[in-house]
């Protein structure tokens, strides 16, 4: 498995379904709203977000 953001291939550990790892983790926790990266990270965490959704409602086509 590889991580979603960077391609690491040491991931460990699960956010929102999808692959990422700890660097990239740390990376994201450690933004702060002032930060230059805090709008990449918000975008990304939406699209996470998007496909996370979207996969629960494959399971639940009744919902
Ligand atoms: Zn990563």
């Amino acid at each position: 498995m590889y991580c979603k953001i960077c391609g690491n291939d040491r991931v460990i550990t699960n956010l929102l379904g999808q692959s990422i790892c700890k660097e990239c983790i740390d990376e994201i926790t450690r933004t702060s709203v002032f930060d230059e990266t805090y709008d990449l990270y918000k975008n990304l965490i939406r699209i996470l977000l998007g496909y996370y959704i979207s996969e629960k409602h494959q399971l639940n086509p009744v919902n």
